[in-house]
This record gives C-alpha cells, sequence and structure tokens, in this order.
C-alpha cells in the first residue's frame, strides 16, 4: 500500500487521503476505516490509479455517494476511488454529456431548467451518474436504462470505450456494469426530450413531497432494502404484513415509516443493519416462501 501512496503522490494523480471513514461517505453512515481514498483528477489520471492498483495487487471499490453500499465495521484493507473530479455536465440539442461523478439530484433539477424532460424519476435519488448507471436507478415505472444513450467506460485492460444502451444490457436494478464490476463508468451521454419547463418542475415537486411523506428521510439509511419480488408485490408490503415495522436490531430500525427501509435510527453499527437486513430475509422466507433480493450491496463482509 505504502509504495501505491508514494507512487500516487508522486505521479500528482490527484487528491488522497489516508485512512478516511467510510461511514462519512454512505449515506448509512456506518462503515470501517479504509487504508486509503482516491480522487484522480482526469481520466488519464484514473488510468494510471488503476494500473497502480493492478501492479501492487490492491483491492479497490469505485463508489459514488456511497447510497446503496453497506461496507463492514472492519477496516477496507484496499483502495477507495471516488470520481468526483468527473463532475462536467454539458448541455447540447436534447442531450446531456455528464461525468459519472455528477449528482444525479443535480443533475435532474439542472434537465428541468434545460426544459428537458425524462429525469423527473432521478429527482430524489440520491446517488452519483455512475452508481445510477451500475445499478440501473429508477422510480416511478423508468430508469436509467430509458434515457442513457450510450457510456464510457474503462475496461480492466485499461482501454476507454464507449458501449452503447443496447450493451449495456439495463433491466430491473440491473446492467453490464453490475455483472462486470472491473469497469469503471467515466461519463455518459443521455438522450432527453423537450418538454415543459413548469411541468417538469411541477412533476418534481410533486414526488418530493411523496418522498418526504412516505420516506424516512429524516434518518441515515440507503433506500430500499429488497428488490420487489414481482412487479405488483413490494417488498415493503411483505414486511409490513409480518409486523416488521419498528423492529430493531441495536441501532438499526426497520422504518416506521415504510418497511422496505432500514434506518440508522441510533448510532447503528454496519453489523447492525446487516443483522436486521439477514433477519427479515429470514423471516419473509420461512413466513412467505419468498427469497427477498437485497438491493443494497455488501462490502467488505465474509
Ligand atoms: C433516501 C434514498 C432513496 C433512494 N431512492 C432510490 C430510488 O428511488 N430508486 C433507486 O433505484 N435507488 C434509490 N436509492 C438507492 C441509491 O441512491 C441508488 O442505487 C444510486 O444509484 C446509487 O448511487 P451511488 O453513487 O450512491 O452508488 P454507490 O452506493 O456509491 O455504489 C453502488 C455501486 O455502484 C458502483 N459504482 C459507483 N460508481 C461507479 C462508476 N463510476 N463506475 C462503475 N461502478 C460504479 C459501486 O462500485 C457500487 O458497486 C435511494 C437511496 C436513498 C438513500
Amino acid at each position: 500500500m505504502k509504495e501505491f501512496i508514494d507512487n500516487f503522490e508522486q505521479l500528482e494523480l490527484g487528491t488522497i487521503l489516508l485512512k478516511p471513514q467510510l461511514a462519512k461517505y454512505t449515506t448509512y453512515r456506518v462503515g470501517g476505516i479504509a487504508d486509503c481514498m482516491v480522487f484522480p483528477k482526469n481520466v488519464d489520471a484514473l488510468v494510471k490509479t488503476c494500473r497502480l492498483i493492478k501492479k501492487y495487487q490492491l483491492p479497490y471499490k469505485v463508489l459514488g455517494k456511497g447510497s446503496n453500499t453497506l461496507f463492514s465495521d472492519r477496516p477496507y484493507h484496499g483502495v477507495i476511488i471516488k470520481l468526483d473530479a468527473f463532475d462536467e455536465a454539458v448541455f447540447y440539442e436534447n442531450k446531456v454529456r455528464v461525468g459519472a461523478g455528477f449528482p444525479l439530484i443535480r443533475l435532474a433539477s439542472l434537465a428541468a431548467k434545460h426544459a428537458l424532460t425524462g429525469l423527473e424519476f432521478a429527482s430524489g435519488i440520491p446517488g452519483t451518474v455512475g452508481g445510477a448507471i451500475f445499478m440501473n436507478a429508477g422510480a416511478y415505472k423508468s430508469d436509467m436504462g430509458y434515457i442513457v444513450q450510450s457510456v464510457k467506460v474503462l475496461t480492466p485492460d485499461f482501454k476507454v470505450i464507449t458501449l452503447t444502451n443496447q450493451e449495456l444490457r439495463f433491466h430491473y436494478r440491473t446492467s453490464f456494469l453490475q455483472t462486470h464490476p472491473k469497469y469503471i463508468c467515466i461519463e455518459a451521454i443521455l438522450k432527453l426530450h423537450k418538454g415543459k419547463k413548469s411541468a417538469i418542475e411541477s412533476v418534481m415537486r410533486e414526488r418530493r413531497e411523496r418522498r418526504l411523506e412516505t420516506q424516512p428521510l429524516e434518518y441515515p439509511s440507503a433506500g430500499s432494502v429488497f428488490r420487489n419480488p414481482k412487479e405488483d408485490l413490494p417488498a415493503g408490503k411483505i414486511i409490513e404484513e409480518l409486523g416488521l415495522k419498528g423492529f430493531k436490531k441495536g441501532g438499526a430500525q426497520v422504518s416506521k415509516k415504510h418497511a422496505n427501509f432500514i434506518i440508522n435510527k441510533n448510532h447503528a453499527t454496519a453489523s447492525d443493519i446487516h443483522d436486521l437486513i439477514l433477519f427479515v430475509q429470514k423471516e419473509v422466507e420461512e413466513k412467505y416462501h419468498i427469497t427477498l433480493k437485497v438491493e443494497q450491496e455488501f462490502v467488505n463482509w465474509e
């Protein structure tokens, strides 16, 4: 690790943080300490960073806003790559070319200002563009797959290539990036449509209000824990029917407002949240014979 850090600094590839607390970089506000976190300053620096990681055979993880990630409490002996410097959004025609580190909520607001429709669904999803493409994030019967035209990625053999929408194989909460986690999303071109600014803003306002009413946004969480087993069968409904709303493990609780959210109610550890997720999954399996699939990603658990 020391050689990697020395090289990263000598080559001036960007900012580096030593021993960052991952709890500060995830929306659950939990997670252990990583050996280091790097912020490559551009694509060339990202390529060099990845070459160094390969050279020294280090574990690594790309992290967006950490709004779909549950790190364990253990130290992470590897490199966390953050693409915060990839934060450009250029609007042209009905499209936007946007960096992987750009926050999705801000992008949705910008699109509305440009009177472009298509990103309204994203106005309450607190991730980055890269994380949203990885997850095929979505809501209100729409998702990234509907608007992504193409994505520039760094391949595991350090080539920068462009993948088309079809090649990205978007399906419900998954994409090519999820099945090929060694690819890193650098930027995307999203194709939107001309709309009426006031109408777009009004839809976004309405949905924001609905989220405030129905989701426990006052507590740290990572959104929906489980995928819906069927389109017309929300995971939250099953969990609620089991009477698990309000159920706690340590500082983690199944939200009383929305049963598919687990919240960090009171200084929860990652283990509290993990235990609660597995407990709910087991209860549903035993009582309903349905295996709920966890939507969030567990990192650094064994
Ligand atoms: C309050 C709340 C509400 C939410 N509502 C929704 C919702 O309505 N719909 C929905 O779909 N999700 C929702 N989410 C979940 C989450 O915001 C999304 O899944 C989001 O897309 C995750 O983005 P991120 O940048 O935070 O990803 P992270 O959690 O940082 O990362 C997720 C995965 O993506 C990978 N990744 C991140 N960036 C890149 C990149 N550049 N290249 C390659 N891989 C990358 C990471 O390695 C990781 O495997 C919600 C979360 C919260 C906290």
